[in-house]
């Protein structure tokens, strides 16, 4: 293959061909390289019909405006920008006291912002680690072998974070129709050397609330016997922002003693475009003071605890903006109407009486769904017809141990709208028709043999249908997808 790529459109300013692999030796006009590259990614899918995301991918054009006029803004540089590091404390106080974090009026909190929830979880993870080996030090005991528990639903970077920092990661296997984290199992599985057990509050799978407060209970208990302190995190990535607002009852937060910190991610249901998260200790006393730079900018002590050095500035403004910009009013307002049209692709989806709806009422707001007949097409199938309507919605298989459930999942935004809705039944619906009708491979290798007469090998007159039947060739190619899909790395494509 050639390794360069030719561009006829831009011929108009350029006839070399663009380079793939080595940089071109000469320059090219930036009108040039703006329509080839503008060209190119018109083949990347629409951001708005991306139903696979929980990113955000809307924001009100006044903060488009307050995006652009930051985006040159290291935010790093604190001493050239105090402002814009003061409207992150602003942001890490107003999150904390959403979470309930236990502050007085004007305590400053404790927190920073991350790049997402997965830069906010490798911190969190480490906190809890560094905490772990102090106390275990101070018993003189081995620091060798710290584990953290889950469930098996959760999101890639919890692997991440137990691979890169050495933690053994210890998760609940789920079962059939029970896609969380078990609180009971999750507390017999703690032992001395756990760090931490981490909850999700909005699964990434099916977007169900796990029961931190079960979860808190149990492991009061199982503390108060021990004489081990195992604390909790909650991962509220997309559920943080979702639970004060429409469940201000549910007590799943820092109202619960043993949560120790949160992370949330900015760029889900904070709603702020990709590239920002949060994470929250309860107390100053629940970040261990070692793992804290403290950087002395123009001899103001400017502690940091973050992963990277340099990054933008624009996510963090674009946060300050949303939450002064909606407010508690506003936030309810978004979750509620997601809610809603949530509702609405749910209905839609019953009514065809084709799928079973394995997510919540109560959770982050998308629908998860499975085929209650699978023997003419699967969920790969249709999630392969729908791209031709446009529209991109992931299949996936859920962890161990319920690896033979295969889901579709929508997951509801704010610029998701209730036409949107409304129109995704009705493709669905026509994706399934038109699936109906195509003779399905399964049908189609079940080809009938009757044997008897002239073939009848044993002569004894009868005819036999020596065809497997359909049932049967249905559970081996059951048998068959089933092994295909264990054998499978764990590649959910859902973030
Ligand atoms: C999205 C998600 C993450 C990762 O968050 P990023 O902000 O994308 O880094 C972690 N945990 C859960 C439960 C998530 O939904």
């Amino acid at each position: 293959m050639d390794a360069s790529v030719h561009s006829t459109f831009a011929s108009r300013y350029v006839r070399t061909s663009l380079p793939r692999f080595k940089m071109g030796e000469n320059s090219i006009p930036k009108e040039a390289a703006y329509q080839i590259i503008n060209d190119e990614l018109m083949l990347d899918g629409n951001p708005r019909l991306n139903l696979a995301s929980f990113v955000t991918t809307w924001m009100e054009p006044e903060c488009d405006k307050l995006i652009m006029a930051s985006i040159n803004k290291n935010y790093v540089d604190m001493d050239e920008y105090p402002v814009t590091t003061e409207l992150q404390n602003r942001c890490v106080n107003m999150i904390a006291h959403l979470f309930n974090a236990p502050l007085e009026d004007s305590e400053p909190a404790v927190g920073v912002g991350t790049v997402g929830s997965s830069e906010a979880i490798m911190l969190a993870g480490l906190a809890f680690k560094r905490k772990w080996q102090n106390r275990r030090k101070s018993e003189g005991k081995s620091c060798e072998n710290p584990n953290i528990v889950t469930g098996a639903n959760v999101q890639v970077c919890w692997e991440k974070f137990a691979r890169y920092f050495e933690v053994e990661l210890k998760e609940v296997k789920l079962r059939d129709g029970y896609y969380v984290m078990d609180p009971e199992k999750a507390a017999e599985m703690v032992d001395e050397n756990t760090i931490c057990v981490a909850a999700i509050l909005g699964s990434t799978l099916n977007g169900e609330f796990e029961d931190v407060k079960r979860l808190n209970d149990l492991l009061v208990e199982k503390n108060a016997e021990t004489g081990w302190d195992t604390p909790i995190h909650v991962d509220a990535a997309s559920g943080g922002f979702i639970a004060p607002f429409l469940y201000p009852e549910l007590v799943w937060d820092f109202r619960l003693s043993l949560v120790k910190s949160i992370n949330v991610s900015g760029h889900k249901y904070g709603l702020v475009y990709a590239g920002i998260g949060w994470i929250i200790w309860r107390s100053k006393e629940d970040l261990p003071e070692e793992l804290i730079f403290h950087i002395n900018y123009l001899g103001a002590d400017q502690p940091t605890f973050t992963l990277n050095f340099s990054k933008g500035s624009s996510q963090v403004i674009a946060q300050y903006y949303q939450l002064i910009r909606l407010g508690y009013e506003g936030y309810r307002n978004v979750m509620e109407n997601c809610r809603d049209n949530m509702m609405v692709l749910k209905d839609g989806l019953e009514k065809t009486e084709r799928f079973e709806i394995v997510s919540k009422d109560e959770g982050v707001p998308l629908v998860a769904f499975t085929l209650k007949d699978h023997n003419n097409f699967n969920e790969f199938q249709i999630s392969d017809m729908l791209k031709r309507h446009g529209w991109i919605i992931p299949a996936y298989t859920m962890p161990p141990d319920a690896e033979h459930v295969t889901v579709l999942r929508v997951v509801i935004r704010e610029d998701f709208s209730r036409t949107f809705a409304e129109r995704l039944v009705i493709d669905i619906t026509r994706v399934i028709h038109e699936l109906d009708l195509v003779p399905s491979r399964v049908v189609s290798t079940n080809t009938i043999t009757v044997t008897g007469g002239e073939e009848d090998a044993d002569n004894d007159g009868t005819v036999t249908i020596a065809n497997q039947s359909v049932l049967e060739t249905q559970r081996k190619i059951t048998t068959a997808w089933k092994k295909f899909v264990m054998n499978r790395k764990k590649t959910n494509g859902v973030c």
